[in-house]
């Protein structure tokens, strides 16, 4: 499955995207980095707010956000 015609795709390489909570405005999120929030492989549950969450879903909130905020830069420059 590839992306569709004019997708733009940028290189993101952000803080440990696994062990952070997503930045608000997710719901019950805080932005919290720690080892200690991956309680299991595929589990993240915030030790600061609770927020639990797949790992991997969690992963991929993350990565999404540092590529918008990479993007809004790049368009503010
Ligand atoms: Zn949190």
């Amino acid at each position: 499955m590839g992306l569709p015609a004019r997708t733009p795709v940028r290189d993101v390489r952000p803080p440990p995207g696994r062990r952070a909570c997503p930045r608000p405005p997710a719901p019950a999120a805080c932005g919290h980095c720690a080892q200690e929030n991956r309680l299991t492989q595929a589990g993240f549950h915030c030790q600061r707010c609770a927020h639990t969450a797949h790992a991997d879903v969690n992963a991929a909130i993350n990565i999404l956000r540092a590529g918008l905020a990479l993007r809004d830069a790049a368009q503010a420059a």
